[in-house]
C-alpha cells in the first residue's frame, strides 16, 4: 500500500478527506464525512415517542449488522441516557474531538452527558443556543458510521434548523406524530418543514394509536385513528407504521432498557412492526458502503446479542 492510501493518523479511516487535502482530521466536515447516511427523527411536538422511535430504530438497524450512532440533540428534554441506562455516561475528550458513548456496540452521543444530574435544566437563549447545537454536531468523533439517527428537538423553529443546517446534508427525516388532531396539525408543519430544507421524508409514523391490550394482544382503539395515514396520502409522503401504546413500552423508557432489548421474541407482534419497517424504509435510500470501511476496527460489527444476531 502506497503512502497515500494508508490510513489518516488522526481518525484511522482510510483515504480521510481532510488529510487529503491537508486540512487536517478533527473539523466538522471530517467527523460528518464518514456517515453513509443521516437520518432525522422529529416531532411537530414533544412528548409524541420520537426519542422512543430514535432509540428503536438505531437499535433494529444496528441489529441488521450496520455501524450506528445515535445522536440526542433534544436539548430541552435528552431521554436518550436514561432510555438506554447510560444516566452516569461520560463521553471521552480526545484531541480529534468528543468519543461518543458506547451502548451494544453502537455509538451514543447525548447533550444529556452534559447535564450535571438527569434533573439538571439546560437553559439557552438565542444564538448560545444555536452555537451549543452547532458544537455538539460538530465536536464528535464518530468515526465510521452506516446511519447517524437524530433525535432532533421536536417543533419546526429554530433548533431543529440548526441542527438540519449543521448536519449539512440529511438523507432522510421520520417524522413522528400521534392520533390526535393537534399533533396532526404539527406534522404539517414537519413535512413543511423537510420540503423547504430539501429533505427527503422517509415517512410519518403514527404513535400511541390505540392500546395494546396486554391480556389479549388485541389492539383496542381510544383514540381517532387512521389520521396519520390519511394525512400522509395528502401530503404524498410515505405512511411507515401505526404503532399502539404499549405498557411494556413505558416500562422500557423508565427502566434503561430499551424495548427491543428487553423484547427480543417480540418480532412479529404489532408493537415492534414499526422498526422492521422503518429499517426497511431507511435503508432503501442508502448509498453504497465506504469502500474503505473497517467496522471490526469500531467495535460496531456485533450486534447486541439480545437480537439473535450472535455477531462476527
Ligand atoms: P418525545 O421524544 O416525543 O418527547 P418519548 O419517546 O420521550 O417522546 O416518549 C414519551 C413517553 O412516552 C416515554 O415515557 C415513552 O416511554 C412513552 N412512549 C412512547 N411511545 C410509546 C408507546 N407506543 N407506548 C407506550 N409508551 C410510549
Amino acid at each position: 500500500m502506497s503512502e497515500k492510501e494508508s490510513s489518516c493518523s488522526s481518525c484511522s479511516v482510510q483515504s480521510c478527506p481532510g488529510e487529503a487535502k491537508g486540512q487536517g482530521c478533527g473539523t466538522v466536515e471530517n467527523h460528518l464525512s464518514h456517515i453513509r447516511n443521516k437520518v432525522l427523527v422529529m416531532s411537530g411536538k414533544g412528548g409524541v415517542g420520537k426519542s422512543s422511535t430514535a432509540v428503536n430504530l438505531a437499535l433494529a438497524l444496528a441489529a441488521e449488522d450496520n455501524a450506528v450512532g445515535l445522536l440526542d440533540i433534544d436539548i430541552h428534554g435528552p431521554s436518550v441516557p436514561k432510555m438506554l441506562g447510560l444516566d452516569d455516561a461520560k463521553p471521552q475528550f480526545t484531541e480529534q474531538g468528543v468519543v461518543p458513548v458506547s451502548y451494544e456496540g453502537m455509538k451514543v452521543m447525548s447533550v444529556g452527558f452534559y447535564l450535571e444530574k438527569a434533573d439538571d435544566a439546560l437553559i439557552w437563549r438565542g444564538p448560545a443556543k444555536t452555537g451549543a447545537i452547532q458544537q455538539l454536531i460538530a465536536d464528535v468523533d464518530w468515526g465510521y458510521l452506516d446511519y447517524l439517527i437524530v433525535d432532533c428537538p421536536p417543533g419546526t423553529g429554530d433548533e431543529p434548523l440548526s441542527v438540519a443546517q449543521a448536519l449539512g446534508t440529511v438523507d432522510g427525516a421520520v417524522v413522528v406524530t400521534t392520533p390526535q388532531e393537534v399533533a396532526l396539525i404539527d406534522v404539517r408543519k414537519s413535512i413543511t418543514f423537510c420540503k423547504q430544507l430539501k429533505m427527503p421524508v422517509v415517512g410519518i409514523v403514527e404513535n400511541m394509536s390505540g392500546l395494546l391490550c396486554p391480556h389479549c394482544n388485541e389492539v383496542v382503539e381510544i383514540f381517532k385513528r387512521g389520521g396519520g395515514e390519511e394525512l400522509a396520502k395528502e401530503l404524498q409522503v410515505p405512511f411507515l407504521s401505526r404503532i399502539p401504546i404499549d405498557p411494556a413500552m413505558v416500562h422500557a423508557g423508565d427502566s434503561g432498557a430499551p424495548y427491543l432489548v428487553a423484547n427480543p421474541d417480540s418480532v412479529d407482534l404489532q408493537a415492534n412492526r414499526p422498526p422492521r419497517q422503518l429499517v426497511v424504509c431507511c435503508a432503501a435510500p442508502s448509498r453504497p458502503r465506504h469502500p474503505d470501511r473497517r467496522p471490526a476496527e469500531d467495535g460496531l460489527k456485533t450486534a447486541p446479542a439480545a437480537h439473535g444476531n450472535p455477531g462476527p
